[in-house]
């Protein structure tokens, strides 16, 4: 079947059209640029954003398919979690197509999304795979026995996600915003042994209640603490040095916790997702863990990794194979929509 995906819960304005697990095109818009001006995504400017760009993005979408509306089996959205207004529109538009064309619905998660991508690239998940997703709103891990029907939450951060705190240790360093490409390239040049950073919910204490969940407010908190004692001093601050130490305290916890749950669960796939995914500390030190631990690691190209409709199209279609009921025309949106919903 050909399925239709339009992801909306961010910046992102994604149309695309998926079969089986072929990609046919995928069409992103971004508002981006107008949300850098005040340093964080603006839910009204992003929501004014996607009601422009619905309409275009669905035409090119269609257009570099090569593939007319009556064509579309299915439609897929992203009813949450995300921003309740740009989840509105996507929501809308979804429900429009739905009921102009007389096709199925379904509202699916986001946050599984940014793993069943991965299918279009590197196929089918050979069976039970552990996903971790990582973005400027998410750090989650989830154990997937089937994307269409059955994912378990194992833990998440308690406070920052990973990327969210990327972004702020580079306004800690005077980095443009969004940071976390910034802090990435910036860590390239320095040393990260230079500074011991803590590794938030390592500690024995901590492992018994969170042994999966992350936390990555203290660090940033050390990281300004560090760079404050060295402005007091009068000493100059090394900046590459603080980011690669800062960077690989991050990449440390999110692999040793993930590779931690891969063993505990006897899985020997992982799948890493989101924006955050584009981090090179992560992406070094992940493969360099799971080709010890004999984990087959993949990571999808970063076009995959940021918010699209490709992944909300890969999701539709895998729940539309399983044979799963489409959504009522008229579901409402979850801002805070938990990983036990594949489709609402
Ligand atoms: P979501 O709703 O899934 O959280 P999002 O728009 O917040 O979506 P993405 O667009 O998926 O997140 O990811 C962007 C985040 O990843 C930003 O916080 C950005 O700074 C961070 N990021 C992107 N590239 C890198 C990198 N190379 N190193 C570190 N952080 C990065
Ligand atoms: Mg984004
Ligand atoms: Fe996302």
């Amino acid at each position: 079947p050909l399925v239709l995906g339009i992801e909306t819960s961010c910046d992102e304005t994604g149309v695309a059209l998926v079969r089986g697990d072929e990609l046919l095109f995928d069409a992103v818009a971004s508002s981006m640029d107008e949300h850098a001006r005040y340093g964080g995504i603006i839910p009204e400017v992003a929501s004014r954003a996607h009601l422009e760009a619905m309409v275009p993005t669905i035409r090119r979408a269609m257009s570099e398919a090569d593939v007319d509306l009556s064509q579309v089996d299915a439609i897929a959205v992203t009813a949450g979690p995300g921003l309740v207004g740009p989840l509105t529109i996507g929501a809308s538009a979804a429900k429009a197509l739905a009921i102009g064309l007389n096709r199925p619905l379904y509202g699916v998660n986001h946050v599984i999304g940014h793993a069943a991508v991965n299918q279009l690239v590197d196929g089918p998940f050979p069976g039970r795979t552990m996903a971790l997703v990582v973005s400027g709103g998410h750090s989650t891990l989830m154990l997937v026995d089937d994307v269409a029907m059955s994912v378990t939450e194992l833990g998440s951060t308690l406070d920052d996600a990973a990327g969210e705190a990327f972004d702020k240790v580079g306004r800690l360093l005077g980095l443009p915003y969004p940071g976390g490409p910034h802090v990435d390239r910036l860590a390239r040049a320095g040393d990260p042994e230079a500074i011991r950073f803590p590794r938030g919910l390592t500690a024995a204490k901590d492992q018994a209640k969170h042994a999966y969940d992350f936390s990555f407010s203290g660090l940033k908190t050390a990281v300004a603490r560090w760079i404050e004692a060295c402005v007091d001093s009068g000493r100059e601050i090394p900046t590459a040095d603080v980011a690669a130490s800062f960077a690989v305290a991050v990449a440390d916890v999110l692999t040793a916790k993930t590779i931690a749950a891969c063993r505990a669960h006897e899985v020997d796939t992982l799948v890493i997702g989101g924006g955050f995914s584009a981090n090179s500390q992560l992406r070094e030190l992940a493969a360099q863990r799971c080709a010890e631990a004999g984990i087959d690691l993949r990571i999808p190209p970063i076009r995959y990794c940021t918010d699209n409709g490709a992944m909300i199209a890969a999701l539709g279609s895998a729940v539309v194979r399983a044979g799963v009921a489409p959504s009522d025309l008229d579901i409402g949106v979850d801002s805070s929509m938990p990983m036990s919903t594949i489709t609402v």
